[in-house]
């Protein structure tokens, strides 16, 4: 079980797998205003740099679920970095369905919304896991401004124009769902850069290592096409944050 190889490729160097900076997930952190102790669950986590660095910054534990073998792996030699392996245990797995033995003060799903079957969804699943009072993070894009056509939507990496709503539709969108929209951290562009450019000197370096993999050609190609496309489409029109959510 994993995810398709071309994220473990590009994005093996990542830290953060989203555009968020360091500083903006730091920013995150402190807007919760955490208590020690406090647990979290994280469904997608990456290679656990949200629980870790919050375990280490706020006293937080946590569990984190990601299907990508490679990622969790990464996850957990970062917990033990930062000194915090006691605290946040990260396992590989499907999250499709997880609910936590126990329940949590904190329960986020950061750009992996599909595990859930779309946003309702995610947010339905990780309620099952919250404590009556706690709260839900949701990491998800949204139009800056909408796409004129679905051809530019799909340059996007989009499905379609209505895969997401442009910003105060997706808040509203959270009224509606029954939840408080009690806090939110945008990314910025630097950090959409930060994200997407990190894979182009990835993939390049994945070539000159791998140059008869089987996955070369689609890698090549990708690099080729990527910074344009990038340039074109996903740093016009989208737009990226995580959204803290308290039942009504
Ligand atoms: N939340 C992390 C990772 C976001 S990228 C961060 O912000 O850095 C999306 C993640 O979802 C990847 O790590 C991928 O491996 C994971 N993923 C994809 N499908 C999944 C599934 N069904 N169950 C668990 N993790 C999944």
């Amino acid at each position: 079980m994993d995810i398709p190889r071309i994220f473990t490729i590009s994005e093996s160097a990542h830290r953060i797998h989203n555009p968020f900076t360091p500083e903006n997930l730091a920013t995150l952190g402190a807007a919760l205003r955490l208590e020690p102790g406090a647990r979290l669950l994280d469904l997608g986590s990456g290679s656990g740099e949200m629980l870790c660095t919050w375990a280490r910054d706020h006293g937080i534990t946590g569990l984190g679920v990601d299907m990508s073998r490679l990622f969790a792996g990464q996850a957990k030699r970062r917990a033990e970095e930062l000194g915090v392996a006691g605290r946040v245990e990260f396992v590989h797995g499907d999250a499709a369905g997880y609910v936590a033995a126990e329940k949590v003060d904190v329960a986020a799903c950061i750009g992996a919304t599909w595990i859930g079957g779309g946003v309702a969804g995610t947010i339905e699943l990780l309620a099952k896991s919250l404590r009556p009072g706690g709260i839900i993070l949701v990491g998800e894009p949204y139009w800056l401004r909408l796409p004129p056509t679905e051809d530019v939507a799909r340059g996007c990496d989009a499905g379609s124009i209505s895969e997401f709503l442009v910003l105060p539709d997706l808040l509203a969108s959270f009224g509606d769902l029954g939840y408080d929209v009690v806090e939110m951290v945008l990314a910025g562009r630097e950090g959409w850069d930060r994200y997407e450019a990190a894979k182009w000197l990835t993939m390049r370096r994945w070539l000159d290592a791998n140059p008869d993999d089987d996955f070369a050609k689609e890698v090549r190609e990708r690099l080729t096409l990527e910074p344009e496309r990038y340039a074109a489409y996903t740093r016009e029109y989208l737009g990226w944050g995580v959204f803290a959510l308290m039942a009504r």
